[in-house]
């Protein structure tokens, strides 16, 4: 007897193949079975969606393919997995294929069935060996610290609850506690459950995982804990997959790809800085993370009710952020989500006191206020740590002439090359182009060529000579340090450079956002933000909200340890220099009022109909000239019309991308908006066939490609 498994493969997202495809089989396969089929001249790697006894309508049964091999061993995906990626896939608008093998670990591809058996193996016995030493017996040991009366109460309400939770934590409120108690109480209720526990970045997994390992390698061993993140070589990767898979791994912590994970035993997911755009996929299918959760933690609910009869079976998703994103707080506000408080930091600290600089009034061309500079020398003096936030790294964004005017614009982009002084190159933050700094102006060989703007390595230069003569208690000099994408590039530099901050060696940090979010410093008292108006005046309408966020993510680094700053006689600031400092956003700042600057910006954004009050997507086009992009654009606006709820979106012109070249490629989008998300769903879907038809117009030669953002966070 034969069997026909409709199997997903990679396909381009827009390749024109189908769903799935065909083949023939002489086993039955369970759906979510991996396997191995020929595709073309390749054999690639698919998964079984569905495997009828019956050839499919119309189907040629002797052209079509056999499944090449199965990879045995491995248990299936399961339903809940497949109805999460095929909901990503339709919303994100990409083909299921696509998808659903990008969630998959890259070197599953790879492996014959030999191969992975053998890995499966390897993997079991590693997991063998790094069970707890002495399991506990009691299974209801406590090992936590002693909650706060705000993380009781936040604790019990999150473990009752029936709706996505959202965790309003000041920063130093101790959210990490109450998602490590949660944690636990979940891996002890069940002997297979699993935890997903996700942070924006990879730079604050160590810490992360430092504390959940601390936590639960006693308990559960150390095969317990597996990353998923891109920083991993292939074969971490795949390790943890299959650990994660296969139930020996009860706590996952990762980046967004981690939210696709296969996970059988989900009953907990902690969306960790849920306000942060790096939850959102750039590239492939645009999909966040953080909604994916949501939308995960459904599934699995309502399966888990399904399976079990209990009607009281969670998945519970938990949102934790001090600046939620305005999404978030909005559901909040509509009681989709239960938003619980945790307003107090941990030991009573104070949060930072503002202190506004008023650039207007200090020296022309100074980078640092002198008074920052005098309040900085004297925290060091006393044993205290500062921290100086800007975004952009590199000595200066532009080196120009002043002769001549050329500048450091880079050929293949419509940007301007950066200064990096420390290797003496110009670099393209956008396309990678890279040169040896020229000794003369390339257009008029003047030798004056300088610097115009500032970057973390002219701070951190700058810093250095103005506290060159302050001592710190033990009597060494100041120590300034750097922490970007540059300095922390090496593997394992990122983890060092964090060290010496903890251990107090360095005094002054100077780097990007990368140090503002998450890191539990100690000793830092004084936070500084030096170019806080480059956020205020994007044309984007999320830039106030990114920068509120920011400058509270940056100064919860001060004033972490209450006792501390009370022993030294001291008291935590954050400083922000800025050129508008009576911009309404710095008041509810210096107040701490996430509330009122939420209710402000909300109100701002129903009036003009803005997400979360409406509903956006962009069509994106990459072409050889601007004039193609544009045109193609355009043509698929006209081209959509009759479409359904055509009458129910704006389709508006379209534009050129802010930096509109990037490595020779021109860069245009066209704004799609609805009032309706069903609406907007139905119109992309309609949409689709028409957007691949339009690329064989005659107006769109020189098109490189296209792509839907759907819930794009910039426009
Ligand atoms: P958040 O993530 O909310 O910014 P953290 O979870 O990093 O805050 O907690 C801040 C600090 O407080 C950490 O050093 C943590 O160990 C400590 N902490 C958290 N909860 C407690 C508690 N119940 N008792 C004592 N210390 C705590
Ligand atoms: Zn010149
Ligand atoms: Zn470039």
């Amino acid at each position: 007897m034969a069997f026909w498994p409709s199997v997903v493969v990679a396909t381009p997202a827009h390749s024109g193949v189908g769903a799935s495809l065909t083949y023939r089989s002489e086993l039955s396969l369970a759906p979510g079975t991996l396997v191995r089929v020929p595709l073309g001249a390749r054999e690639v790697l698919g998964v079984v969606w569905e495997c009828p006894d019956q050839p499919p309508e119309g189907l040629s049964e002797a052209q079509t393919k056999t499944v090449a091999g199965v990879l045995e061993g491995l248990p299936p995906l399961n339903a809940r997995w497949r109805q999460l990626l095929r909901f990503a896939a339709q919303y994100y608008q990409r083909s299921l294929g696509e998808v659903s093998l990008a969630a998959l670990p890259p070197q599953l591809r790879d492996l014959n069935t030999v191969q992975l058996a053998r890995r499966l193996k390897k993997s079991q016995k590693q997991q063998a060996d790094l069970a707890p030493q002495a399991p506990p017996d009691g299974t209801a040991t406590d090992i936590g610290l002693d909650l706060s009366d705000e993380q009781r109460e936040a604790l019990q309400a999150l473990e009752a609850a029936q709706a996505p939770v959202l965790l309003y934590g000041a920063t130093g409120s101790g959210k990490t506690e109450v998602y490590l108690q949660a944690t636990q109480h979940v891996l002890q209720a069940q002997a297979d459950a699993q935890v997903l526990v996700m942070v924006p970045e990879i730079n604050l997994t160590p810490q992360l995982e430092a504390r959940f390992r601390e936590r639960f390698e006693p308990l559960f061993g150390a095969g317990a804990l597996v990353c998923l993140h891109s920083g991993m070589t292939p074969a971490q990767r795949l390790a943890g997959w299959l650990a994660a898979h296969t139930g020996q791994a009860r706590i996952v912590l990762g980046t967004r790809m981690a939210v696709l994970a296969s996970l059988p035993g989900l009953r907990l997911i902690v969306v960790d800085e849920e306000h942060d755009p790096s939850y959102k996929s750039q590239e492939g299918a645009r999909y966040s993370a953080r909604d994916l959760a949501v939308y995960r933690a459904k599934v699995e609910t309502e399966a888990l009710v399904a399976e079990t009869g209990d009607a009281a079976a969670r998945c519970r998703v938990v949102l934790g952020s001090a600046t939620p994103s305005l999404e978030s707080w909005h559901a909040a506000d509509q009681g989709r989500y239960l938003r619980l408080a945790m307003p107090a930091r941990i030991g009573g600290g104070a949060l930072p006191r503002l202190r506004l600089v008023d650039m207007n009034h200090q020296p022309k061309g100074a980078v640092l206020a002198p008074p920052l500079v005098a309040a900085m020398a004297e925290r060091i003096a006393r044993g205290e740590q500062c921290m100086v936030l800007l975004n952009r790294r590199g000595y200066s964004p532009v080196l120009a002439c002043h002769d001549c005017g050329w500048k450091s614009a880079c050929p293949h982009c419509s940007a301007f090359r950066v200064f990096h002084k420390l290797d003496r190159t110009l670099r393209c933050h956008h396309c990678g182009f890279t040169e040896r700094v020229p000794r003369a102006c390339p257009e008029c060989g003047n030798l004056d060529i300088a610097p115009i703007g500032k970057g973390t390595e002219q701070v951190e230069e700058q810093l250095a000579s103005l506290l060159a003569d302050v001592k710190r208690p033990d009597g060494g000099p100041a120590r300034v340090a750097r922490m970007d994408a540059d300095s922390t590039r090496l593997k394992g530099s990122l983890e060092q450079q964090l060290a010496t901050m903890h251990s107090g060696e360095v005094d002054v940090l100077v780097g990007t956002q990368m140090i503002a979010k998450g890191h539990d410093f100690r000793r830092i008292t004084l936070v500084a933000g030096i170019n806080a108006d480059s956020g205020l005046f994007a044309s984007d309408y999320r830039a106030p909200e990114r920068l509120f966020a920011l400058l509270m993510q940056a100064g919860g680094r001060a004033g972490r340890d209450a006792v501390f700053v009370s022993s030294q006689g001291s008291e935590s600031e954050l400083w922000v220099q800025t050129w508008t400092p009576q911009h309404p956003l710095f008041a509810a700042l210096r107040r701490h009022d996430f509330p009122a600057f939420a209710a402000q910006q909300l109100g701002e954004r129903e009036s003009a109909g803005m997400p979360p009050f409406g509903h956006q997507a962009l069509l994106r086009a990459d072409a050889k000239t601007q004039q193609a992009a544009q045109a193609y654009l355009n043509a698929a606006a006209q081209a959509a019309d009759g479409l359904p709820h055509r009458d129910e979106i704006t389709l508006y012109p379209a534009v050129p991308l802010t930096i509109q070249r990037v490595a020779n490629v021109e860069r245009a989008q066209l704004l799609v908006e609805a009032v309706s998300r069903a609406a907007l769903q139905r119109f992309l879907s309609a949409w689709q066939p028409v957007l691949l038809e339009c690329r064989g117009l005659p107006q769109a030669r020189g098109l490189v490609r296209y792509a839907v953002d759907v819930d794009p966070l910039a426009i």
